[in-house]
């Protein structure tokens, strides 16, 4: 189990709380938090993470939370930083999938995983060749995602993650129902939940 960080503010309460509860820790800079105070995370910063994340490209919101320069900046330093620790990534991409796989494609193989990812299937080619694995959350589970449903279905079972999305996208009480729905949509059972 996996905890992200989003800012530099919140990152030692989110390091504290992952050490009381003995959960693996990933900081970053997340698009939707890129206020004067947000920078990226040194390799000081990320000592005993796991990943670097929350970090992504967020369209819809650029505008409001800091424009779309600084996320593509801060997104830039901090893959580079992730290639160069050698740590995996947790991406978060809104509507700017193509500037995301260009960005990784200009670094060559990341390694890491797609967020709460809603597809389209089209999307599972290219970001598995440059390294990424797709985690799928309870929003999938809701009504009108066709496009999600497809990508569940299609995504190759050792790519396949598993995530809570919370407190945004839904609670950790959700994972066995999202991981039971996986199962009956895919016809094979893609794991169990742990009980924490
Ligand atoms: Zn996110």
């Amino acid at each position: 189990m996996l905890v992200p960080g989003t800012h530099a503010r919140s990152w030692e309460s989110t390091r504290a709380l992952c050490a009381e509860h003995s959960v693996d820790l990933a900081l970053g800079a997340h698009p939707w938090f890129l206020d004067e105070a947000a920078r990226a995370p040194t390799a000081e910063d990320l000592t005993g993470c796991v990943a670097l994340g929350e970090i992504g490209l967020d369209r819809p919101h650029a505008k409001a939370h800091g424009g779309w320069d600084r996320q593509l900046r801060l997104l830039r330093q901090q893959l580079e930083l992730a290639v160069e620790l050698d740590l995996p990534v947790v991406l978060h991409v809104v509507k700017a999938h193509g500037p995301m796989l260009e960005e990784l494609r200009r670094l060559g193989r990341v390694r890491g995983l797609l967020h709460s990812f809603m597809g389209p299937t089209e999307l599972l080619s290219p970001y598995s060749a440059l390294g990424l694995k797709f985690s799928f959350g309870p929003a999938v589970m809701r009504a009108g995602v066709r496009r999600g449903l497809e990508a569940l279905r299609a995504c190759p079972r050792d790519l396949l993650l598993f995530e809570s999305d919370a407190p945004d996208g839904g609670r950790p009480a959700a994972l066995p129902d999202l991981v039971a729905f996986a199962s009956a949509l895919r016809g094979e059972a893609v794991g169990a939940v742990r009980p924490f």
